[in-house]
């Protein structure tokens, strides 16, 4: 404790101390997840001198160390980075597929690094950000903490792509969390990678038993081409278990992403953790304990039941504990589920943006969610049960999807100066989010976000007080579509 006075039992009083300034820039983008990539090319093909901190050992975030392989939009619907990003992937990956995009994590990591070294950012690693540095309500860089000590980063402009809006809160911006009526978040999972996987016996079983998965668009390719995308279902196969107390109640379904399926490996995206808050390190801690209790009842669940699994063995798990849900800005702008399913055309949009239609959306229901926070709502009930006995891939198309634009003030944090924030904790609804966190639309919106940081630290501006359609004319040079003008 040298240098600390310890003032009470509950607190220290650190002294005040000079902290060196390791590195001036004009964008630093905070977190290099899926937004912060996104942010990151944008700015620096904007001209900006940019910088990319990142507490783990690669780019990517959930999309990489969460190993959320899949991205949840078809190949046409691909903009901006993230089609340029899943075309060198599919330059050298089988992995990918053009109807359905799936990719694989390691090679994501490197093909992120290698984009963003191509455009002279260099990320630093192995760093946590634990301070924002504000004068008159302007963000003018970070603290960070590494193994070099704690250092500071000053900024003309910052974008915060935490996933957990951990600079903007901390500036002062206005935040929520979760669901608005109860602020309770969606539930967390950690991926695990299987080896020695019987695909074709798994795939026998699919099509011998189709009442038993979620038609989707992986369905209808699993179907006609006897490729495993994604299959999620097994539901009696899960019940049963459950039955027994081989499984937590929590958990009511099984779904493989079919990442290098040819190797007999899957990915298992099924652990379900309630009621926690992903800000807070020891709710975390707990999280991550319980994830990988459930990992093992999973695995054995996998060995013991399901065709050509009996020899399966565990390969490795996420590095991070996938966390869907926590802190979002309240900013200038609130996006909704309504503004998406109304396609709302902003005057400041900032991207034309596809989401695929749910399970529910097939199922005939109105709800547009799988990931509720509520514990232990069914997946299946008696409408799904239905339409899934009439339901025929041959004659019924994949699920549609759907379109919507995103505006640039979901963007902007209320009452604060020289940062955006782009990704998970974006300005928008409980309900908006599921149109806007899945790894493509977080990516693009960081390329937005990134972009805005960089002009406005060229022309010396407020970030709220930018000339719209220069950013739009910058974003469209570099791939992203903004649709028709309109309101
Ligand atoms: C289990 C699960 C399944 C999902 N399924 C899909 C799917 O099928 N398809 C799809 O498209 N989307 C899916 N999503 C959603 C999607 O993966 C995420 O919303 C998206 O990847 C979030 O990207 P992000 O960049 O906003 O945040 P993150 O991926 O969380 O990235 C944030 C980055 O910031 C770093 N960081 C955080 N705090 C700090 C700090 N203080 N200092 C330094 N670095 C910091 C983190 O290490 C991380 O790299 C899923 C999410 C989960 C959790």
């Amino acid at each position: 404790m040298s240098g600390k006075k310890i003032t009470s039992k509950r607190v220290v009083i650190e002294p005040e101390r000079s902290i060196p300034v390791t590195a001036k820039v004009d964008v630093l983008v905070a977190g290099g997840g899926a937004a912060g990539f996104g942010a990151a090319i944008g700015a620096a093909r904007t001209g900006a001198r940019t910088m990319v901190v990142e507490r783990n050992n690669c780019l990517g975030g959930t999309a990489t160390a969460g190993m959320m392989a899949n991205l949840n939009v078809t190949g046409p619907h691909l903009i901006g980075v993230a089609h340029e990003l899943l075309c060198r992937l599919a330059d050298i990956d089988r992995a990918w597929f053009g109807r359905v995009v799936t990719f694989s994590p390691e090679l994501m990591k490197q093909v992120m690094l290698e984009m963003l070294e191509e455009e002279g950012v260099k990320p630093l690693f192995y760093t946590m950000i634990s301070q924002p540095i504000v004068e008159d309500n302007t963000v003018k860089g970070v603290i960070v903490e590494n193994k070099s000590g704690r250092q500071a980063i000053l900024s003309k402009a910052v974008v915060d792509c935490t996933g957990d809006a951990d600079l903007a809160y901390r500036a002062g911006a206005p935040c929520t969390v979760g669901r608005e009526e109860d602020h309770k978040t969606r539930p967390m999972t950690l991926l695990f990678r299987l080896g020695n996987v019987g695909i074709d016996e798994i795939i026998e079983y699919c099509r011998e038993h189709p009442d038993q998965f979620i038609p989707s668009p992986y369905w209808n390719v699993l179907q006609k081409e006897k490729k495993v995308l994604r299959i999620e279902g097994f539901y009696d196969i899960m019940e049963a278990a459950r039955k027994r107390g081989e499984l937590d109640s929590n958990i009511h379904y099984l779904r493989f992403e079919g990442v290098d399926t040819e190797n007999g490996t899957i990915i298992v995206n099924t652990s379900r953790v309630y009621d926690l808050d992903g800000t807070d390190a020891q709710q975390l801690s707990i999280g991550e304990i319980e994830a990988r209790r459930q990992m093992m009842q999973i695995l054995q669940v996998i060995r013991k039941w399901v065709p050509g699994c009996e020899d399966a063995f565990l390969i490795n798990s996420a590095t991070n504990l996938g966390v869907r849900e926590t802190r979002r800005i309240i900013g200038e702008y609130v996006f909704t589920h309504e503004d998406a399913g109304n396609k709302v055309r902003f005057n400041d949009t900032v991207a034309r943006l596809w989401r695929r239609a749910g399970h529910k959306w097939l199922a005939g229901m109105p709800g547009v969610e799988m990931h509720s926070p509520d514990a232990g709502e069914g997946l299946r009930d008696e409408a799904f049960n239905q339409r899934m006995k009439t339901y025929d891939p041959d004659k019924i198309p994949p699920p549609p999807e759907k379109d919507f634009y995103f505006p640039y003030r979901s963007l902007i944090p209320q009452k604060l100066d020289g940062i955006l924030v782009a990704g998970r904790s974006m300005s928008v609804s409980h309900l908006g989010d599921t149109w806007t966190r899945g790894i493509m639309i977080v990516m693009v919106c960081g390329q937005a976000a990134g972009t805005a940081a960089a002009l406005a630290a060229k022309d010396n501006v407020e970030i709220r007080g930018l000339d719209i359609s220069r950013l739009q004319k910058e974003l469209i040079d570099q791939g992203v579509e903004l649709g028709e003008e309109g309101t």
